[in-house]
């Protein structure tokens, strides 16, 4: 009898903290988690050792998108106290707070006036990680033709609930940082959840499949990229199912 030991690693998610928070895409008042990641050293699939804290989000219990932890610092509008009146001459808006536009016009946040904030910030990681993964795609021959950026604005506006105003500059963004999409999406995977995983594998696969039909090598790709984002392969091709 031959006896198999199985070792891996993983990541393990818990909730640190929660509680109400201004979610940038629901454009409200919220619930969040704030989950960590953490490696752990498996055996038999069971987690084991604690290796280290790969990363940690901030999660929308409503619309489930996941954030960077610094919009915990956007202000709930209702939970503002209201015993603390405004001068006569000056809006509750302008008293040490900027409004700060959201991209696709999803109306303004207020922020503390000290922040230095860019619209890019409270993005969530899925809607930059599909923005910048079907970027990368477009990319990948060199050419940018004007039926790829067509497919782009239609895929990103269906799987990641927004719209991108100017592509161009985006593309010269992502084509500066000269990243491989593996290299961009290990970097990406402790700041998602499933949920933003899958949609993910889902934009790259419609992008995939825009010429008309999707070959063994694209099939190969997409796979590399949720082995990128850690992901299971049963996990992969379920997302795949469109
Ligand atoms: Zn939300």
């Amino acid at each position: 009898m031959i006896a198999f030991i199985i070792f891996g690693v993983r990541g393990v998610r818990s909730t640190m903290n929660e509680g109400q928070f201004f979610c940038p895409q629901c454009a409200g008042p919220r619930s969040y988690k704030h989950k960590k990641v953490t490696t752990f050293f498996t055996l038999y699939f069971i987690p084991l050792i604690p290796l280290g804290r790969k990363g940690d989000y901030v999660e929308c219990q409503s619309c489930k998108n996941t954030f960077v932890q610094r919009v915990l610092e956007l202000e709930v509008e209702e939970s503002r106290p209201t015993t603390q009146a405004a001068p006569v001459d000056q809006s509750p808006a302008s008293a040490g707070r900027v409004e700060i536009p959201v991209e696709s016009g999803a109306g303004s946040i207020s922020l503390a006036a000290t922040q230095n904030a860019s619209n890019e910030d409270f993005l969530s990681e899925k809607q930059k990680a599909i923005k910048k993964l079907l970027i990368m795609m477009i990319l990948a021959d060199g050419r940018v033709e004007d039926a790829e950026i067509h497919m782009f604005h239609k895929v990103y506006r269906q799987t990641a609930d927004k719209v991108v105003g100017d592509i161009y500059r985006e593309i010269e963004l992502v084509k500066n940082e000269n990243l491989s999409p593996k290299e961009y999406l290990k970097g990406v995977a402790a700041l998602l959840n499933d949920e933003g995983k899958e949609a993910i594998i889902r934009s790259s696969m419609m992008i995939a499949a825009s010429d008309g039909d999707i070959d063994d090598s694209e099939v190969e790709m997409i796979h590399q990229f949720g082995k990128a984002l850690d992901m299971s392969s049963a996990q992969v091709k379920l997302a795949m199912q469109i």
